[in-house]
């Protein structure tokens, strides 16, 4: 049998479990140690630790306290695994607790989160997903069902104190650039809220003050967001520190690319299977900075998109040079306009494009001055006909899936 190296009790508090931590530093104590070769099991919160709720508000969503996360289960130590080796990790399933089939997706309010479309969607709002063995649907999104995706958000190895003090040097200077900017242009060190795990806690405070916030993707992985990361799929990380540290968290039932609702895919607890493996010195015999991966064997078979092009000419009509972070905005804007069109509401749309196996692909980035960005929207994940023909968009526009995604229903 399998050893579980982690477990968790989603009836208590996350900063109960000394075997989860929310921060990143080189100091964090490994809970557990393995050797190359082994196979074990880790249990994860979501990851806001329970603050997300399966009913019919957002005001959690409004409310929720965005310091805290992401709370990672681990960091667990292999046997060998020194600085510049890679740690090879095989994500061997993914799950949901049985007594937990359901995940989360929500827009953050652009006071508290924002988002990829914060500007279109301001206020918090949420869209609950139930799990039905390999496939998903929502009460609040009807029309609409998929198999999914599965993956860890958020995958990575410890910092060295070096690489930390990088990372915030150069976030400090960004986010300094502007500092009353809403949202924030990064997530600064925030002692406060720190569970930094099995530290003694004379040690944690210190540490707390400059530990990394675990919102961005770095060098080491961390909460890269692909959703191509899945079970079956084989990564290659970087090691900075003895022993690696392996933490994982963010479980994901399945999210689009860009995770552009940013609260975030459909978000779950659950428990997650791999193997390590170490290749020595495999930093420098490969050149890598970043992690990379092997996709999985076994995918959702979508074969069919209506793909939406968009260019970096932003919603006011003024030009911009190559981004594609606009012309991707664009993209996006795009699909929800046309998805309204078979009764959907915008909020539902945006909902769509969040958790369903959405594809986005950078397609140009050489014509100026306009970058092209395309969204690939899955057609067979929809319960009537989403084509564009000459009898219009006809079949859903009786109103019957047009209901309010879960409101922020506070003052
Ligand atoms: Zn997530």
């Amino acid at each position: 049998m399998t050893d579980k190296l982690i477990s968790i009790d989603l009836s208590e508090s996350p900063y109960s479990n000394d075997m989860v931590h929310n921060r990143w530093h080189p100091d964090i104590p490994m809970v557990a140690t393995v050797k190359p070769g082994d196979d074990f099991i880790v249990e994860c919160y979501d990851w806001t630790g329970g603050q997300i709720k399966n009913d019919d508000s957002a005001a959690d969503v409004r409310d929720v306290d965005l310091s805290q996360v992401h709370f990672l289960s681990g960091p667990i130590g292999v046997d060998g695994a020194e600085p510049g080796d890679l740690l090879v990790v095989d994500i061997l399933d993914i799950g949901a607790f049985g007594d937990c089939l359901w995940g989360f997706n929500g827009f953050f309010s652009r006071n508290n989160g924002g988002g990829f479309l914060t500007d279109h969607f301001p206020e918090a709002q949420k869209s609950i997903w139930d799990i039905n063995g390999m496939f998903t649907k929502s009460r609040h999104v009807p029309g609409v069902e998929f198999a999914g995706l599965i993956h860890p958000g958020l995958i990575g190895c410890l910092p060295s104190k070096e690489m930390l003090a990088e990372w915030n040097q150069r976030e400090a200077a960004l986010f300094n650039s502007n500092p009353q900017r809403v949202p924030p242009l990064a997530a600064l060190p925030y002692a406060d809220t720190a569970h930094m795990g099995r530290m003694a806690p004379e040690a944690a405070k210190g540490a707390a003050a400059e530990a990394a916030r675990t919102v961005p993707p770095r060098e080491h992985g961390g909460n890269c967001d692909i959703k191509d990361l899945s079970r079956g799929s084989k990564v290659f990380f970087p090691v900075y520190v003895d022993g690696g540290g392996l933490s994982v968290g963010d479980l994901h039932f399945s999210q689009g690319d860009g995770e552009i609702t940013f609260c975030g895919a459909i978000e779950m607890a659950g428990w997650i299977h791999m193997r390590v493996n170490l290749i020595k010195g495999g930093m420098a015999k490969y050149g890598i900075k970043n992690p990379i991966f092997k996709p999985s064997p076994i995918t959702p078979k979508y074969d069919d998109y209506l793909i939406f092009e968009g260019i970096s000419v932003d919603e006011a009509g003024k030009q911009h040079y190559l981004d594609v972070h606009i012309a991707y905005r664009q993209a996006c804007l795009n699909a929800i306009e046309y998805l309204k069109k078979f009764g959907y509401s915008g909020a539902q749309a945006y909902a769509i494009l969040g958790t369903a196996p959405v594809q986005g692909h950078i397609s140009g980035v050489v014509d100026i001055p306009n970058a092209c960005a395309t969204l690939w929207l899955p057609t067979d994940i929809f319960e009537f006909d989403v084509q564009p023909g000459a009898d219009g968009p006809t079949v859903a526009l009786d109103g019957s899936i047009n209901v309010p995604l879960a409101p922020d229903l506070g003052g």
